[in-house]
């Protein structure tokens, strides 16, 4: 097949309300697959965040450091529209168990209806495949280790704001 087929640029999209490490393990996996990796977070404003757009924006530029072809950003609206602005053919998406399925498959299903977006999946690491933002959230709120769970610099910045609230 043909260049003008090939996916070169990819979009990693969700809230990295905060990144873990089930994250950066997909992010880290497409870099090493994929020319260029957007990481775009969603600006939600009717669900409440742990932390700023801004705040996870940083966090997630801080731990993908390592990666020269990681570039973070931010959307609002539709994904596809994001895309299309954007250059990026395909939506790389991490499954972790059953449960993500029929939700991803709805989602990926309407977005190559709406705008011939593909969306590609990876199995996430067995490591990860039990942790999620809102887990860590919950689990450091009532003091609960998860270190090894998210970055360093992520598992302070959960620790300093929860001190606050
Ligand atoms: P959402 O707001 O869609 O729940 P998240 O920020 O929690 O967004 O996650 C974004 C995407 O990252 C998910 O749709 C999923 O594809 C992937 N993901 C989240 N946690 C993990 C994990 N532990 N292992 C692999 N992929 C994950």
């Amino acid at each position: 097949m043909k260049g003008a087929h090939r996916v070169h640029r990819v979009v990693c999209p969700g809230s990295f309300d905060p990144a873990t490490n089930g994250h950066l393990d997909i992010i880290g996996r497409a870099a090493g697959i994929y020319d260029e990796v957007i990481v775009a977070v969603l600006i939600n404003v009717t669900k409440k965040s742990l932390f700023t757009v801004d705040e996870r924006v940083e966090m997630l530029r801080e731990v993908t450091a390592r990666y020269g072809n990681v570039k973070i950003d931010r959307f609002h609206g539709l994904l596809v529209d994001f895309c299309a602005t954007n250059g990026v053919s395909a939506v790389i998406k991490g499954l972790r168990a059953v449960s993500d399925f029929e939700y991803e498959m709805q989602m990926a299903q309407m977005n190559y209806r709406m705008a011939k977006v593909e969306t590609l999946f990876m199995t996430t690491n067995p490591l990860y495949s039990y942790l999620s933002s809102s887990l860590v959230k919950e689990i450091a709120r009532y003091g609960g280790d998860v270190s090894g769970l998210v970055p360093d610099t992520v598992l302070s910045r959960l620790r300093e704001r929860l001190a606050e609230e």
